[in-house]
C-alpha cells in the first residue's frame, strides 16, 4: 500500500534532477542520465602529485597525493548538488558521489589505505545540520573500496568563524591549530585519506593534516568531491 502511495506522489510530483531541474525517471537517482554524463571531471587522479588540487599542497605538506572529483563553477550543477548536500539535508547525494568517485579511483593508490578520515565539523555545526558532508562522502568511498570510515580520530576543538570572506593568510589562521587526534597511536604507519567537500585555498585541510603528518610512519593522501577554480 504504502508502494502504491509513493508511486502516486511521484505520478503527480515526480522527484527532479538536482541539475538541470528536470523529471526524473524511475530507474534515475538525484542527478539525471544527461547531467551525470555532463559533470565536469578533473581527472586529477590520473596524476596525483602533480594535478590542480595537489598543487595547493605543493611546499606546505610534504609527500601528499592529492585529487577532487569535479570542478566547482558558480551557477553549475556542481554548486546545486553541493547546496543541497550542505544546506538542504540530502546526505545521499554525498554517498552517491562518494561510492562514484571510489569506483573511478578503484584500481588507483588512493583506494590502497588503510582508513579514511573525514574532515570534521564543529560539533554545534553538526547539530545543527544533523550530519556531516564530508562523512557521507567518506562513505560512499568507503563503501566502494571496503575500508573503514574513522569518524572520532580527527577532533575539531575550535569552532572557527566563516572563512568565505577571509584571504588566504587569514584563512590559514583561522584554522591553526583547530583539530586535535586524541589517540594517535592507532594511525602509526597507516596510509590515511582525509576527506573534505570542497578544496578551496587548502586552510582546513592543511590545518588537519598538521597533527596527522606528526604521527610516525603515517602516509597522507586528501580527496574532495570538488575543487574551487
Ligand atoms: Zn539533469
Amino acid at each position: 500500500m504504502r508502494q502504491v502511495f509513493h508511486d502516486f506522489i511521484s505520478l503527480l510530483f515526480p522527484p527532479t534532477c538536482i541539475g538541470c531541474g528536470m523529471p526524473l525517471y524511475a530507474n534515475e537517482e538525484y542527478l539525471c542520465t544527461f547531467c551525470w554524463y555532463k559533470l565536469p571531471v578533473t581527472n586529477c587522479h590520473l596524476h596525483p602529485e602533480q594535478n590542480e588540487a595537489a598543487k595547493h599542497f605543493w611546499g606546505r605538506l610534504q609527500d601528499v597525493q592529492a585529487a577532487s572529483y569535479l570542478y566547482f563553477n558558480p551557477k553549475s550543477s556542481v554548486e546545486r548538488i553541493l547546496y543541497e548536500l550542505k544546506y538542504n539535508n540530502k546526505p545521499e547525494i554525498g554517498i552517491l558521489l562518494g561510492k562514484k568517485y571510489g569506483e573511478i579511483l578503484q584500481n588507483t593508490d588512493f583506494a590502497r589505505i588503510d582508513a579514511i578520515l573525514p574532515v570534521p565539523l564543529h560539533s554545534k555545526k553538526k547539530r545543527k545540520r544533523g550530519y556531516n558532508q564530508s562523512s557521507c562522502i567518506a562513505q560512499g568511498l568507503a563503501h566502494a573500496w571496503n575500508v573503514p570510515v574513522m569518524e572520532d580520530c580527527l577532533i575539531r576543538t575550535k569552532h572557527t568563524t566563516s572563512q568565505t570572506r577571509k584571504n588566504r593568510i587569514e584563512r590559514y589562521e583561522n584554522m591553526k591549530e583547530a583539530f586535535t587526534i586524541p589517540y594517535p597511536l592507532q594511525l602509526e604507519h597507516k596510509h590515511v585519506l582525509l576527506v573534505d567537500d570542497v578544496l578551496t585555498t587548502g586552510a582546513t585541510i592543511e590545518a588537519c593534516a598538521a597533527p596527522l603528518l606528526k604521527i610516525e610512519g603515517l602516509r597522507l593522501s586528501i580527496l574532495t568531491l570538488a575543487l574551487a577554480k
